[in-house]
């Protein structure tokens, strides 16, 4: 963020420091502007809020494809049959 510029909550703008009077006010209206008041009372229409979930990303990952699904319980049936194997050598050992 640019929590380094002065803002103006007047104009609702950031202003580049050099323009800045040195007394802190804004050039063009005169107010005192808010060193890096990047948290500024008025929100800036830039910051959309992002925290309410993406639904394009939820649409990927939600339903699971169907050759994943195979995929995964043949995954599954494969590594139960190599398991049982391995257990039925093992008992054979014995
Ligand atoms: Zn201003």
């Amino acid at each position: 963020m640019t929590s380094a510029v002065p803002w103006c909550a007047t104009c609702e703008r950031f202003l580049s420091p050099p323009t800045v009077t040195p007394e802190g006010r804004c050039p063009s209206c005169g107010r005192p502007v808010e060193p890096g008041g990047a948290h500024a009372s008025g929100d800036t229409p830039e910051r959309t809020p992002r925290t309410e979930g993406e639904p394009a990303g939820e649409e990927e990952l939600g339903p699971i494809p169907l050759h994943l699904k195979i995929m995964g319980v043949a995954l599954v049936v494969y590594l139960g049959w190599r398991f049982f194997q391995g257990v039925e050598w093992i008992i054979h050992r014995f």
